[in-house]
This record gives C-alpha cells, structure tokens and sequence, in this order.
C-alpha cells in the first residue's frame, strides 16, 4: 500500500480534542477554540472526543460520559466547528486508536511516561493520590495514538498538553526511526519524506495559554469547579467573575494588573485602549473598584457568549440530540477510513501486515 499525502492538497491535517468530563468553558475557547475555528477554514481538522479517556477517572458514570459527550458536540456546534467540513469523532468507535496505543506503549520506557509534568500535575490538582487506574497513565500514550492515528501537522492545544504532544512527537520519531528506517539526525519535517509513516506533528498554543480557573489558583478546569462555561447564563457569569479575589482593600488602593481579575480584563476585553487605561487606573490607584471591573469583565464575556448561547439553543430542542448523534456517525466513519489506512501503513512497517483484515463481511 502506497501512503497517501498527509493531506489532500496544502490542507494540512490537524487534530485535537476533548475529554467529555464536563461542558466546555473559556479555558478551551482561548486555548484551543479559536485556533480550530482559524484552522478548519484551510484545513482538514479532526476532532475527538475522547471519551474512552474519561472512563480513566470516571469509569462509575458512564451515563455521565455519555451525557457530557452530547453536551460537548453541542458546545462544539454552537462555537462554529462546521460538521461539514470538519469531522467529529467518537474515540470508542475508532478501533485503530487502541491498537495503536498498545504499539506505541512498547516504544516509551514506563518512566518516561510517569514523569510526564501534565500527569503529575493532574494526579495532583484532581486529587488522585495513589489510587488512581492503571489506564489514567495510560491515557498519555493513547493520547499519541489520538494524533498519529490522523497523521497531522497540526494540533491545536492549551499549553497544559504541550508535554502530552512532546510526548507524541518521540513517538513518531522512534517508530519512524525503528521500523521505517528514517535517520535519527533527520529533520522533523523531513520525516515523511524521508519514508516515515508519521509526521512529527506541532502543537499550536492558543492566545492564552493556560487561562486561570475563576478560584484564582489553578488553571480553569472541568473537573476542578472554577470554570466559567460556554453554556453558562449571563447571571450565572457575573457570579462567578464577582468570586475572583483580588485582596484589593479599595478602589484607591494601587492594583496588582498581573492577577487573576487583570487576566480576564486582557482576555476578554476587546477594546485595546479600554484595557489600557483599566490597567493604567487601578495601578495608581485611581478611584477604580473592582466591582466595576468585574461588571466589565462579565460584560464582555456575555458578549462573547451571546451568539455561542443562541446556536446551542437550536440543539437544545426535542430532535437536538439526534441531530448531534448524526454528525458523530458520519464524522467518525470518514475518520475511520484515515485512520485504518493509518493502522495497515504502521501495521506493514512493523511486518504485521500478514493479510489485510476484513473483520465482518458485507
Ligand atoms: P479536565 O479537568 O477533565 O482535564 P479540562 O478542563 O482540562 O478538563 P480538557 O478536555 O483536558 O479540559 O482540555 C481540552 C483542551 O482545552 C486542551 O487542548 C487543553 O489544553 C485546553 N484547555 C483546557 N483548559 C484550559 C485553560 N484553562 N486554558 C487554556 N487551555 C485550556
Ligand atoms: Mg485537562
């Protein structure tokens, strides 16, 4: 089998996704939204929900999975991600992920995979302990599976997930290097070329990098309740912006503009000059209370939700979760047919390609 071009044309291929652990919020929107609505307009984009990942933390609720799983194509549906040119993919029925992960899980020593600073971060901050499944681990080496069952050259990520792509990116070059013979000193780049089955792909950062939870602490999380979501009421947005704690005494008092409350004015105030003169005043000091800015902040964020809110609601009618069960079908038996041609392309680099497989006739 000839491997087809990454990519039909210069459309490159980019993947990312989501775990259905809860509804999306602002977090994903600056860190990886926007990069996909930009991207899908020249590209060929695939995104996953990974829900077979949120079985590793939440394996009890899988009437929740299921549920979170619908909410999140509707948050997708209601940003602007177009089913008709973009594919929507339902991890579980994508077969060539798992095998993959298990392949891929040879090639990366157990430690490596452990000192992984995202896992060891979420071990924490979602409170794991010492108690957590031997597949939450694991997720990280499926997680390379995700991307490289797609071959892209792309994805579209917050910075917590940089470690993750890092991680992919080892991956590739150690299966390219092994079983397609591509030389260890080759550019990432030139990997294709060079007669890899994989392209070393680049995680692209959104505008914010990592936007902090309404807690002020921890980064804006599902799973940790300090999440400002996309699904969210007006009232409900103001009541959370007004939790941010400042410390700040007054509004005479000069402001520290590098805390939480200043990251929300520089991330959602659009109006360059307003936020520079919001800094300017509560710097000095200048009769500005955060209250007002609050109301601000709340503000442009319902501006930015409005037309978000207003498309969901159209999924939100009898009928809307069929609808969003139709787009999951047909994005993800388009995305099986890369994804197998993906699996049978590593499957003959690795001198397992004994017969092609036909698991069910007809
Ligand atoms: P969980 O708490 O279950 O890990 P999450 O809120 O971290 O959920 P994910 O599904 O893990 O969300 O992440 C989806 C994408 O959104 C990833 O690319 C991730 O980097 C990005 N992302 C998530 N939270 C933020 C954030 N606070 N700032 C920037 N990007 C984020
Ligand atoms: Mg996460």
């Amino acid at each position: 089998m000839t491997p087809h071009p990454p990519a039909a044309g210069d459309r490159s291929r980019v993947l990312t996704g989501d775990t259905p652990t809860g509804r999306l919020h602002l977090g994903h929107w600056v860190g990886s939204i926007e990069n996909r609505l930009a991207l899908q307009e020249e590209n060929e984009c695939y995104f996953l929900l990974a829900n077979m990942h949120a079985f590793t933390t939440r394996s009890e609720s899988p009437e929740e999975i299921r549920a979170d799983t619908i909410e999140i194509v509707k948050d997708w549906l209601a940003c602007g991600i177009d089913p008709k040119r973009s594919c929507v993919v339902l991890q579980t029925e994508v077969p060539a992920i798992a095998e993959l992960t298990w392949y891929f899980a040879m090639l990366l020593p157990f430690n490596r995979v452990m000192r992984n600073p995202t896992l060891k971060t979420e071990i924490e901050s979602k409170g794991l302990g010492d108690k957590y499944s031997f597949g939450f681990p694991m997720y990280a080496v499926g997680q390379c599976a995700d991307i490289l069952v797609f071959r892209p050259a792309y994805v579209p990520v917050g910075e917590d997930q940089v470690a993750h792509i890092e991680m992919c990116r080892e991956v590739a070059r150690r299966f390219d290097q092994i079983y397609c013979g591509v030389d260890s000193h080759a550019e990432d780049g030139d990997y294709v070329e060079a007669g890899g089955v994989f392209p070393i792909p680049e995680a692209k950062v959104g505008r914010i990098a990592r936007l902090v939870g309404y807690d002020g602490k921890q980064k804006m999380s599902k799973s940790l309740g300090n999440a400002i979501y996309l699904s969210d009421t007006p009232k409900q947005v103001q009541k959370k912006v007004n939790k941010i704690f400042t410390g700040r005494q007054s509004p005479t008092e000069p402001g520290d503009t590098f805390n939480a409350l200043f990251e929300y004015v520089r991330a959602f105030i659009c109006d360059a000059d307003r936020v520079s003169e919001l800094e300017r005043k509560y710097a000095a000091g200048e009769d500005i209370g955060d209250g007002h800015i609050k109301q601000e902040v709340a503000g442009a964020i319902n501006e930015l939700l409005d037309p978000i809110r207003e498309r969901r609601a159209d999924y939100e009618k009898p009928g809307g979760d069929d609808a969003v069960i139709d787009v999951i079908r047909e994005g993800t038996a388009r995305a099986n047919a890369v994804a197998e041609e993906t699996l049978w392309l590593a499957k003959e680099a690795m001198k397992l390609d004994f017969f092609p497989r036909k698991l069910t006739e007809g």
